[in-house]
């Protein structure tokens, strides 16, 4: 990355992280840092604000950009026991109110209608994204593995977008299912996607993107970490945002190394 100095800081995202002591077993938290690095390159200050029970309404209220890691069935449930009432309002308010957000596998099953895990009840989502995640039971295979996908950027509000496709790491066992309506995040090249069987990854709801791709995402595909950041900027001070580019030569290798590896033409 650049050896100089950022420019000086013009702007700030206040960056809410749900519940990172539960939901973070894959790596996600790398997201967080991927984040907090592309705006620091650019001279735009970030703050992070780890959403727990602690947090109140009012704190909920002054995110700029959301993001969840994925998280097992046991945890999940945790987080469904506090993510309700007061706080369940204000995070729907947020998405519906346009701010950006990232929902990485266990994160956008509850942002659904619901998931069934592999074991016990129903856990109810907040109905963000229409869809709905059922976990087949112990003894079903987890959905693993490398996984490239072609980014549906229509649905992003960016029909032209150059950069095609995100490469990344999915382990699930739960299979979403997306209702007629909604609009997925991409189309699978390589690997399982949502449920293994109708070639979606993802979905997209305003600005909100649930994907099951760990890696961790962002940092192998630094076009989604971008797309976040200006969206968020945006939407925080309504105007349009021209993000200075940065040298991904790097994380241009090495999406290109994975491809390659995966015997994947794009
Ligand atoms: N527990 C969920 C499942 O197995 C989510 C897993 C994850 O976040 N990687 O599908």
């Amino acid at each position: 990355m650049p050896n100089h100095p950022p420019p000086a800081t013009r702007h700030q995202l206040t960056i809410g992280w749900l519940y990172p002591d539960l939901m973070s077993t894959y790596g996600d938290r790398g997201n967080i840092i991927c984040l907090q690095k592309r705006c620091e390159w650019r001279g735009i200050a970030t703050k992070i604000i780890n959403i727990d029970p602690s947090t109140s309404e009012h704190g909920l209220s002054t995110i700029d950009l959301l993001f969840g890691g994925g998280a097992q069935d046991r945890e999940q449930t945790l987080v469904m026991r506090d993510l309700r009432g007061s706080k369940k309002k204000a995070i729907i308010e947020l998405i519906e109110h346009n701010i950006p957000s990232l929902f990485v596998c266990g994160a956008p099953q509850l942002m659904g209608e619901y998931y069934e895990p592999a074991k016990g009840e129903r856990i109810e989502g907040l109905g963000i994204f229409a869809m709905h995640s059922k976990h087949p039971g112990p003894a079903a295979d987890r959905l693993i593995g490398n996984t490239v996908a072609e980014v549906s950027w229509n649905n992003l509000g960016e029909p032209d977008h150059p950069q095609t496709h995100i490469v990344g790491f999915e382990n699930h066992g739960g299979r979403t299912y997306l209702n007629r309506s909604a609009k997925p995040f991409a189309t699978v090249v390589k690997g399982y996607g949502n449920n293994g069987e109708d070639r979606t990854e993802g979905i997209v709801h305003k600005n909100a993107i649930g994907c099951y791709f760990h890696g961790p995402l962002l940092p192998k595909n630094p076009v989604i970490a971008d797309w976040l950041i200006k969206k968020a900027l945006e939407v925080k001070y309504q105007t349009k945002i021209e993000l200075a580019v940065l040298d991904d030569k790097v994380e241009n290798r090495a999406q290109a190394a994975i491809v390659s590896r995966l015997g994947v033409s794009v």
